[in-house]
């Protein structure tokens, strides 16, 4: 009989031993978890309503949402995609809904649906569930005959098994149990997260939106030693050759919103993903440029205001919105073009300078804010970095560097942006890993 023996209770350990045991049934299959409770994440996930995927079924666009990993990941979606896993759980009782924005959750609204679907699935098809069970060591015994892996976890005696998945996630055990087998881990550093931009007025705008900004992040606006890149990585991804392609990934268009200590919202969600790297490099300082006007050329822009200046000429700049943006930010645009704002109205549009018009079309194009750290993103975050991709042969999940091997979800150097992709990396990958496995 195989034994597998399956390292994490998340969800890709979880899927990768589910489907294990049910393309296997004779093959012995055991997952272990450290924690009490498996599926901790699973269950904080998509703030206790776990985005389990997301309304997006062709591979080549899927990709498009994976910073680091889409690449590796066409062919295996080709195999496992959102399809398969709104199929996957309707075959076990439960049902997906998709909203608005494509995020697919579970109908109940409730994470524990999903965990509880888990749990069930893994029981039924045989699996073995140990928690409160952390793998401390793992070594390899080679035979003439076969080669196993001999387990240890604390406080329990040993356990060897003929084929084993890493499925730790971002914890440093998995990392150090990777390494040992000769893997390469790319360093991780966080993702998915705010921006923390310390300019009281702006943070005076907290819970204003606008729905289609785009945001771009650079260098710091000071070029001083200290905001210089700080390793040798940073050095290199700031080299000319990347510019051009660092130029086109750090720059993401959709909704926006100001918050008490900067900004947020799905671009700049999705940004701090695309620039993960960059922004840890630079240790969390650069500069934040926005276009509110993200449809329109700075001609455009600039001929519009010039209009309103004809049409309108005794009317108060800072209270005659344009580009329909919210009134507060409005106001705030105008102020920090250098415009008069008062409660009698302040400077009208007949007295609009040159200087002034040139200044309001930079302010509404391409104006720059100094981020001076990351902020909190309670409903998700995730891990960029982790085992290098070239290492792992993706038709199977098998390690190139140590047969019997396997991996599955984040502690691959594979992320996503918000909206259910992480969790698709799990569900494909494990997915992929469990049904190779018992062969
Ligand atoms: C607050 C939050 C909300 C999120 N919401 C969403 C969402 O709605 N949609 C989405 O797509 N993604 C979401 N994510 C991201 C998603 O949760 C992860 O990408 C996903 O859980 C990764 O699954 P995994 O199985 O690879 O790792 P994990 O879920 O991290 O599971 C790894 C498991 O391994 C165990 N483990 C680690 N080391 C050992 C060891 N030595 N021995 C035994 N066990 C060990 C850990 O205890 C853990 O249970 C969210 C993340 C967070 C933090």
């Amino acid at each position: 009989m195989v034994k597998i023996a399956v390292v994490g209770g998340g969800a890709a350990g979880f899927f990768g031993a589910i489907a294990c045991a049910e393309a296997f049934p004779k093959a012995q299959v055991r997952l272990f978890e450290a924690g009490r409770k498996p599926l901790a994440k699973v269950l904080i996930s998509g703030g206790g309503r776990c985005n389990v995927t997301h309304s997006c079924f062709d591979p080549v666009q899927l990709v498009q949402h994976y910073p680091r990993g889409g690449r590796s990941l066409r062919g295996a979606f080709s195999r496992f995609q959102p399809t398969d896993t709104v199929q996957w759980f309707q075959q076990r009782g439960i049902a997906l809904k998709t909203e608005s924005d494509g995020r697919m959750f579970p109908v109940t609204d409730d994470s524990a649906t999903i965990a509880n679907g888990l749990m069930k699935a893994l029981q039924s098809a045989g699996g073995e569930l140990c928690t409160d069970a952390r793998i401390t060591a793992i070594n390899r015994t080679d035979s003439e005959t076969d080669s196993k892996f001999e387990i240890h976890l604390k406080r329990q005696p040993p356990w060897q098994c003929d084929r084993l998945l890493l499925a730790t996630g971002s914890h440093p055990t998995g990392y150090a149990l990777a390494r040992k087998f000769g893997h390469t881990i790319a360093s991780p550093v966080p993702s998915l997260f705010t921006f923390n931009v310390p300019d009281s007025d702006l943070r005076q705008l907290a819970g204003v939106a606008v729905d289609r900004a785009e945001v771009q992040i650079l260098p710091p606006l000071d070029s001083s030693e200290k905001s210089q890149p700080n390793s040798k990585q940073a050095k290199l991804s700031t080299s000319k050759a990347k510019a051009k392609a660092l130029k086109n990934a750090l720059k993401q268009t959709g909704p926006v919103l100001m918050t008490h200590w900067g900004v947020s919202g799905p671009a700049v969600l999705k940004l701090s993903a695309w620039g993960a790297r960059f922004l840890y490099d630079y240790g969390y300082r650069a500069s934040l440029r926005i276009n509110w006007c993200p449809d329109q050329s700075s001609e455009q822009v600039r001929a519009q205001i010039l209009q309103m200046k004809d049409s309108s000429p005794k009317r108060a700049i800072a209270s005659s919105t344009l580009f329909s943006l919210p009134r507060r930010l409005w106001r705030y645009l105008v102020e920090r073009a250098g415009i008069r704002v008062a409660d009698d109205g302040g400077d009208r549009w007949a007295h609009l300078s040159k200087q002034q018009l040139h200044r309001l079309v930079l302010e509404l194009t391409q104006a720059e804010w100094a981020i001076a750290g990351k902020g909190a993103f309670k409903d998700e975050f995730v891990t960029c970095g982790g085992v290098s991709l070239k290492e792992v042969n993706f038709k199977t999940m098998e390690s190139r560097l140590c047969p019997g091997l396997y991996f599955a979800g984040e502690i691959l150097d594979i992320d996503g942006v918000t909206g259910g992709f992480n969790f698709q990396n799990a569900w494909t990958t494990g997915w992929i890993a469990g049904n190779s496995m018992g062969q």
